[in-house]
């Protein structure tokens, strides 16, 4: 909730606009636009539309995009709700169907030690004997499971929200039909094992909002957004892929257990403790823009500058969104005049370690090309070799004298 008021207070900035209450419902695109059905009977027409609408969406189905995929296999809910009777302890409970919890929502820490409030909503978690069906889940539901897992369902009541998640693992064919595009969790959804399902649908966004800017704004040609798909799929492909492998963990009978303790020695190691970190917070992706530099198509680092106005941190300068060729002394004659209108210059001195999560120490390079996304676009030295083409393949080809 307090992501999303962060969220909306942002989109309010940028001036958005919002249609709250309404539904898509269906849509018809064409060579030249979309026209959006929407539930109050009215239609919108639109250059492109993004399905952001969650793993059921509906633009997904609509634009005849495949979902593929794993079945569920375990089934949890999740929900806060009161209690008639307070169960004779809190915490973590394992056994042969799965995980359940059961928790005061608010605690604090005291001398290291978790003290649950006396009062207030409970945040309840239970794994379902079979997975239950794909609609929404009902307080009789929470109730049953309760019993089934614990022996009682200690009154439960007046609960704010429910919800079911799976260990289902489906990710979209394609991310982008024509004019229709899906991301989020319309075009991938998996266990919440890592919990990376927000931060890989934010990523998704970001990647494509610049990208669908500059096509619909006629700076960048359409073929641009095909590198959304090529990009982002293998990423969610990964995350897949890893959720999966962490959900097939939380199985209690024998050999699980001993795989568990398996892996667990062998994230006691550093190595393999860093490359998980890495992968799990998505800090190590890279995406493949060819030969080059070991931080082309890697998230740039956030470094500390020396620029002409004083010092700065490197991502102060992504908050437009805007493309940055940072130039650490070895560019000064190239001229960026033709991309002026699109690409900001700094020039600034960096005395820091150019590393990043999955990549020890890469050598600093005389200048880097800075997607809106924080990805490397170019970085190269006094040569400039491949800037002017990376100049033209992000960010459209240079503006007429
Ligand atoms: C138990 C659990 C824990 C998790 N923990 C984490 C975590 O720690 N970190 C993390 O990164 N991720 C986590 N996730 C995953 C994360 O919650 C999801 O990946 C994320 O919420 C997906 O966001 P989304 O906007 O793509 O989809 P959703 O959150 O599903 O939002 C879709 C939106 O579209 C709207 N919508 C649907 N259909 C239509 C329509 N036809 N017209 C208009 N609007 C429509 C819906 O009302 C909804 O508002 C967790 C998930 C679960 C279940």
């Amino acid at each position: 909730m307090h992501i999303e008021r962060i969220l909306a207070g942002w989109v309010d900035e940028l001036e958005a606009r919002i249609y709250r209450g309404l539904e898509v419902t269906g849509f018809v695109q064409d060579e030249a636009g979309v026209d959006v059905e929407l539930s109050d009977g009215r239609s919108m027409r639109a250059q492109y539309l993004v399905g952001c609408d969650g793993g059921r969406s509906l633009v997904r189905k609509a634009a005849g995009i495949a979902f593929p995929g794993s079945e569920p296999t375990i089934s949890n809910l999740i929900a806060v709700a009161e209690l008639a009777e307070k169960p004779p302890e809190w915490g973590v409970r394992r056994d042969a169907v799965g995980t359940h919890a059961l928790a005061p929502v608010e605690y604090e820490i005291r001398d290291g030690e978790i003290v649950y409030a006396d009062h207030g909503p409970i945040g309840v978690l239970v794994t379902e004997r079979s997975p239950g069906p794909n609609a929404e889940p009902t307080l009789g539901d929470l109730s049953a499971a309760l019993i089934d897992a614990y022996g009682t369902d200690y009154g439960v009541r007046s609960a704010v929200s429910i919800s079911r998640f799976t260990d289902a693992a489906r990710q979209a064919a394609a991310y982008r039909k024509g004019r229709v595009l899906v991301a989020g969790d319309a075009a991938h959804v998996h266990p919440p094992d890592g919990g990376q399902g927000l931060q890989t649908g934010v990523q998704d966004a970001v990647n494509l909002g610049w990208k669908l800017a500059q096509v619909v704004k006629g700076i960048s040609p359409e073929g641009l957004l095909d590198t959304y798909h090529a990009e982002r799929r293998p990423v969610g492909a990964r995350v897949l892929r890893n959720a999966m492998a962490c959900a097939a963990l939380r199985r209690d009978d024998d050999r699980t257990t001993a795989l568990r303790d398996a892996i667990g020695e062998l994230l006691g190691m550093d190595e393999p403790r860093r490359r998980f970190a890495a992968m799990m917070s998505g800090l190590d992706i890279r995406y493949d823009l060819g030969e080059g530099h070991p931080l082309l198509g890697r998230r740039m680092p956030d470094l500390d500058l020396i620029a002409e106005d004083g010092p700065l941190r490197v991502f102060t300068l992504l908050h437009d969104a805007r493309p940055v060729l940072l130039n650490f002394g070895e560019l000064g004659a190239f001229d960026l005049t033709p991309w002026a209108d699109r690409v900001r210059r700094v020039d600034a001195r960096c005395e820091g370690v150019w590393e990043l999560p999955g990549l020890d120490a890469a050598p600093a390079p005389g200048a880097v090309l800075v997607r809106p996304d924080g990805h490397v676009a170019w970085a190269g030295d006094a040569g400039w070799s491949g800037l002017t083409e990376a100049l033209g393949r992000w960010f459209g080809p240079p503006a007429l004298s």
